[in-house]
């Protein structure tokens, strides 16, 4: 059964074909870090993780891609509003690039304790102003740009494709009456790939540029990096669905318009959004709660990681409390499950467990088929969860064909259930309890409180726990 995925350009399921046999070039939009990421930022970046370990799991090869926006990005997507990265650092009386570094870490700090694998490439927007300056070039040359107020504009009117993600085209009279117009645009869909003038003075960061000196548009950073990444054609882009309409759809628009090529990303595929009671959880908004929160809260990230994967990506979730501690006692539940399947593997005679040898049991191949099959429909996780469970309860396969079936799904799902097994130290920790400490010392070392750092280190390691500091953030294993 091949890979079908829903493609938001054509709004339809389809199957996935790669543009290199057996090679998949995927670029997802990463943070902006001007904050700590909220749980739905995270679900952004768990649907990343799925698709690409999916792929992996089909034999794709990947190169995944993902941008660090620290620069440019204004609170709204449409070029209205404060400098998200801009207002931070002043608030917080830091510079901007020190805001940027503290919440850059702090990001992979989340993904890493969410077993979100690193992206092969991580670019940062600061870093590749030369790539968005040539782009731009181009843009211009091939007459989709005009000038104004010091500005470079994108002129949508002259791309007739503009809006075909995102359905119809934005309604210019609903635009025009907006409080905030920007009366340098001709027509107010237009977006500015080059800031000059118009806004910010007290922009902290700027390059010289042959519209003079100033910034980045938002938009552009990501159709620049994409294709020096992954070429001028590439299969999947990704992102949450309240980018469709504006920063996927200038994505589009720039590139196309820069390159000549369509389609310029074969697959567009959008998570819905995780939401607070019924409101969306936003950044800049009031109350968003943090995977440190939950951590705080006695969660386990990777209960969270269980309750997304509860849900499909398209589909709304609905965040509570009390649901995630049914995703934490699911869990818990599916790892004391596995435990006894353990003990009966070692009663068998079974021996240490490999992950490697594949399932020769053909009582448990029923089940591998239900999962992948379950996955290759359009990444449906929760199908996926309930194969997992069919295998665990499903006495008829052998214990040890049971558990490496088990372990290989677990992979996919980045469930960890093979480290999660015999996740209680020597010390008697659980893994809340040492996720918390290893937060705790990662606050203690962005404060400097180097002695509070290394007394948490020495505490973990008495109770069997050992910490592994790397650029993803602090690893940890049970020694
Ligand atoms: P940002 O850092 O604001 O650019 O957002 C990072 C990613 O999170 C983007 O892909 C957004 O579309 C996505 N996102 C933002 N809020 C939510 C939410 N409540 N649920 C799911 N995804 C979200
Ligand atoms: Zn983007």
């Amino acid at each position: 059964m091949p890979l079908s995925l829903y493609n938001t350009l054509g709004r339809k399921i389809e199957t996935f074909t790669p543009i290199n046999e057996g090679k998949v070039g995927f670029y997802g939009c990463g943070p902006t870090v001007y904050n700590y990421a909220h749980i739905g930022n995270l679900r952004a970046y768990v649907t990343h993780d799925i698709l690409v370990r999916t792929l992996r799991r089909f034999g794709y090869e990947v190169t995944h891609v993902m941008n660090v926006t620290d620069v440019g990005h204004l609170s709204g997507d449409d070029d209205t509003g404060d400098d998200k990265m801009v207002k931070s650092a002043e608030e917080r009386g830091k510079s901007v690039l020190e805001v940027a570094a503290y919440y850059t870490e702090a990001f992979f700090n989340d993904t890493g304790r969410l077993r979100i694998q690193r992206p092969d490439i991580v670019c940062k927007a600061t870093e590749h102003i030369a790539d968005m300056v040539a782009l731009i070039k181009r843009i211009e040359a091939a007459g989709y740009t005009y000038s104004s107020g010091g500005n470079l504009y994108f002129d949508i009117a002259k791309f007739p494709r503009y809006g075909e993600l995102g359905g119809p085209k934005p309604d210019e009279q609903k635009l025009q009456s907006r409080t905030e117009l920007d009366g340098n645009k001709r027509n107010q869909g237009d977006f500015v790939l080059w800031f000059t003038r118009s806004k910010f003075e007290n922009q902290a960061l700027t390059w010289d540029s042959p519209w003079g000196r100033g910034y980045p548009g938002w938009h552009i950073e990501c159709s620049a990096m994409s294709m020096k990444y992954l070429g001028e054609q590439f299969d999947i882009h990704s992102g949450g669905i309240d980018h469709i309409q504006i920063h996927h759809t200038n994505e589009i628009a720039q590139s196309e318009a820069g390159t000549g090529k369509h389609p310029w990303v074969r697959y567009w595929v959008h998570n819905e959004f995780l939401v607070l009671d019924k409101d969306k959880m936003s950044k800049s908004g009031g109350s968003f709660i943090t995977l440190q929160d939950l951590v705080e809260a006695g969660f386990d990230p990777l209960d969270y990681r269980y309750f997304l994967l509860g849900g499909h990506y398209r589909n709304q979730i609905k965040f509570s409390v009390d649901s995630l501690t049914g995703a934490q006692n699911a869990r818990k539940s599916l790892l004391s499950n596995l435990r006894s399947i353990d003990e009966k593997s070692k009663g068998a005679g079974g021996g240490a467990v490999s992950t490697e040898a594949a399932p020769t049991s053909l009582a448990a191949r029923v089940h591998i088929e239900a999962f992948d099959a379950a996955l290759q429909d359009d990444l449906n996780t929760p199908r996926a969860l309930s194969a997992l469970w069919g295998l665990v309860k499903d006495g008829g396969v052998p214990p040890k064909a049971a558990l490496e079936a088990a372990f290989q799904m677990g992979e996919v799902l980045g469930l960890d259930l093979e480290g999660s097994l015999h996740s209680v130290a020597p010390g008697g920790m659980d893994r809340a309890e040492v996720e918390a400490l290893v937060a705790e010392r990662a606050g203690a070392k962005a404060a400097k409180n180097f002695a509070r750092a290394d007394e948490i280190r020495g505490a973990l390691k008495a109770r069997g726990v050992i910490l592994e500091d790397g650029p993803e953030g602090t690893v940890w294993r049970y020694g």
